[in-house]
């Protein structure tokens, strides 16, 4: 998908189907039960994950209940006024974001016949939605083996992974987004996905990672790095 297959990669494929594995098997027993991860309706996915570009997911919680309540399909949103999207957004601040998904919501409606694209190109487009955002939607809501980046998954996978010291940012950010993509296990991106943002998460957070209990512990960089 994109630039990250131009990316080339030298992986240990033993080693990528084990942390597969293991991060689908953590994932069964402690994947955190979220609203939006009861549907696969694109438009909500969209909402949501617009809703948690910055704001923490406790907080979201209650506002995505009530924002796909007012609003429940994109139509409903893409006719809505401006000033009455603004109100529904009240206290999640960044009122960009609200501004961005309803134009969203009037593209979708006027360009795309009311279905949220499902081509990276298209959805990238969207007003408001970047990589990230695009690949949440992609996996989420269609299943699509697209990378995922946010702090959380590029925290996990420079650990286990132990990214090599790129010449540039850039070219170390091409490779992250590169082996985002390249351990996704063929038809569980949603779960793989979800997997990986709730254990940078929950367990291999910034501060004080649960080594000492983590399932990953035989395969980490970082684990291998710190007790040696
Ligand atoms: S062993 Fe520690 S650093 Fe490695 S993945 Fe687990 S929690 Fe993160």
């Amino acid at each position: 998908m994109g630039k990250s297959r131009r990316y080339r990669l030298r992986l240990d494929e033993v080693k990528v189907q084990a942390f597969q594995a293991r991060l689908l098997a953590w994932f069964r027993r402690n994947g955190r039960d979220l609203p939006w991860r009861r549907t696969r309706d694109p438009y909500k996915i969209l909402v949501s994950e617009v809703m948690l570009q910055q704001t923490q997911v406790e907080r979201v919680r209650e506002y995505y209940e009530r924002f796909v309540q007012e609003y429940p399909t994109v139509q409903d949103l893409a006719a809505a006024r401006p000033a009455r999207v603004r109100e529904s957004w009240e206290g999640l601040g960044y009122y960009a974001r609200a501004r961005n998904l309803h134009a969203a919501a009037r593209t979708i409606e006027r360009r795309h016949g009311g279905k949220v694209p499902r081509r990276l190109e298209e959805v990238l487009a969207l007003p408001g939605v970047g990589r990230y955002t695009a690949g949440a939607v992609l996996s989420f809501a269609y299943g699509e083996p697209a990378p995922i980046l946010d702090t959380n998954v590029r925290r996990v996978l420079s650990r286990i992974f132990a990214s090599r010291r790129a010449a540039s940012p850039a070219g170390g950010e091409r490779r992250l987004w590169a082996l985002a993509e390249a351990v996704i296990p063929a038809g569980k991106a949603w779960a793989f996905n979800q997997a990986l943002m709730d254990f940078g998460a929950t367990v291999c957070t910034a501060r004080n990672p649960g080594c000492s209990t983590c399932p990953m512990r035989r395969l980490c960089a970082y684990y291998a790095g710190a007790a040696s």
